[in-house]
């Protein structure tokens, strides 16, 4: 399938001009900016692992493996909440992610220090408190790593050209159905899984690929 270049240039020509900022929080990016947490995130999060395991109460490897698991696995049941309820409900985000329905070949994203302060106030801070600063570093890099992911399968869906039946070509496919029903079903980018749990699956085949 295609998807809706028209919609930007509809809008453009509508406005005259397009604004993508919300209090400077969520704007139209440039490939660096879009891509810059992929450059703040990993370092950060090394660099607190390394201090958790080179301090006088290392955590234990096995158990940082598996808390970076359930991290890894929980980003997916987030990512399927903030999409289904904040992206597609909330005020200013709704609005945010509604201009990357209308333009999904623009790149709509979230700038490297708001979603590291974030990270930070959210998960960080948190974990820390709740488990102590060695597993805190597991379960922040586990959702980290899905929020990562979660930003590459989203642009790869979007832009790149995908062998068929590969993983990132399902993922394409079921998000093409996403944007062609708005805010109907196939929340999960990463993975439908949630969307059969909470039967927002959306099935059927898009013939146009
Ligand atoms: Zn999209
Ligand atoms: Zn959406």
């Amino acid at each position: 399938m295609r998807w809706d270049a028209q919609g930007a240039a509809n809008e453009r020509s509508a406005c005259g001009h397009q604004d993508y900022s919300f209090w400077g929080f969520t704007m139209k990016m440039s490939k660096l900016g879009y891509f810059f947490e992929f450059l703040l995130f990993p370092p950060l999060v090394l660099l607190a692992t390394l201090l958790a395991f080179r301090s006088s109460n290392p955590p234990q490897p096995a158990i940082w493996v598996l808390v970076y698991g359930i991290g890894l696995f929980g980003w997916t049941f987030i990512e399927y909440l903030l999409h289904r309820v904040l992206f597609h409900h909330a005020p200013v985000f709704s609005q945010i992610h509604e201009r990357h329905h209308r333009s999904p070949l623009d790149l709509i994203g979230t700038p490297a220090w708001v979603s590291v302060l974030l990270g930070v106030i959210t998960v960080a801070i948190p974990s820390w408190a709740a488990f102590g600063f060695g597993l805190a570093t597991a379960a922040t890099a586990g959702l980290v790593t899905g929020y990562l992911w979660y930003v590459f399968v989203h642009y790869a869906t979007h832009y790149w050209r995908l062998r068929k039946n590969s993983y990132l070509y399902r993922a394409r496919l079921r998000h093409a159905r996403h944007h062609h029903s708005s805010n109907g079903g196939n929340f999960g980018v990463t993975t439908g899984v949630w969307d059969h749990v909470f039967g927002t699956a959306l099935e059927g085949r898009t013939s146009k690929v």
